[in-house]
């Protein structure tokens, strides 16, 4: 296994409407034009796949999912299945995030079956950990992330592509990040964690960082020790801004 490019990857969360699609054209126009150093993928709301994927089609953007269920189909009303969104047209799907873990209840064993849903339909799951701000001043923040690394991923993604994305729950969406030295111990404690898991693939997985990235503060985060990527959320709403961070990478 050779080693991942860089991946910066944005999460539209439950924004974006047909007019977003513009945003994207955009970015992938500038990709096309520039091709990154980085893989980039947008990770817009389910209702948008099919859309995205059909106006990024042969273009160097990738589309992914933001979540999926773990059974393949039946009685769930509201919730889509990984081969759902494979079918729309994502080839990646985050999964783990924070906001569904604290606003659903998503425990590492839930996480881990939908990983499994993910690889089962083909899609490359990004499978997010991180601390909230009591646990990190508790000083549980290796012990509560490298506990997610080792119940959310499921040993069913041995050999295969994924990556983990550390997202601090209180940098989310407030503007607040981690020193470089506190993203750097973390990423080497999931880095730990992965090769121990993985062998010597697990030194390959792309650990990527997400909460509050922005085009002021990406270069020096990629490149700090460990880091391989990026999940963006609000920055990755305008297409000046999440490029500013794909030129940094
Ligand atoms: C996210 O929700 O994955 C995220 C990183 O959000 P933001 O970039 O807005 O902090």
């Amino acid at each position: 296994m050779s080693t991942p490019r860089p991946l910066i990857a944005g999460n539209w969360k439950m924004n974006g409407v047909e007019a977003s699609l513009d945003e994207a054209r955009a970015v992938a126009a500038a990709v096309d034009s520039h091709p990154p150093s980085a893989r980039v993928a947008i990770c817009p709301p389910s209702t948008l796949i099919h859309r995205l994927a059909d106006a990024l089609a042969g273009s160097g953007v990738e589309v992914g999912g933001q979540d999926c269920r773990a059974e393949a189909s039946g009685a769930f009303t509201g919730d889509v299945a990984a081969e759902m969104l494979a079918d729309a047209g994502a080839g990646l799907v985050i999964l783990g995030h924070s906001e569904r873990r604290a606003g659903y209840g998503e425990t590492d064993a839930v996480v881990a079956a939908k990983v499994e849903a993910a690889l089962r339909a083909g899609l490359e799951p990004i499978v997010c950990v991180g601390e909230t701000l009591a646990e990190r001043e508790a000083g549980d923040t290796l012990a509560v992330v490298t506990g997610q690394v080792r119940g959310s991923l499921p040993a069913a993604l041995a050999g295969k592509a994924f990556s983990v994305a550390y997202e601090p729950v209180w940098a989310i969406g407030t503007g607040l990040t981690p020193t470089l030295e506190q993203i750097e111990e973390v990423h080497v404690a999931v880095r730990a964690a992965l090769t121990e898991i993985f062998g010597e693939d697990g030194a390959r997985v792309p650990i990527l960082y997400g909460g509050s990235v922005k085009p002021s503060n990406a270069a020096e985060i990629l490149k700090a020790r460990d880091v391989g990527g990026a999940l963006v959320g609000g920055a990755s709403l305008k297409a000046a801004d999440f490029l500013g961070i794909i030129q940094a990478a």
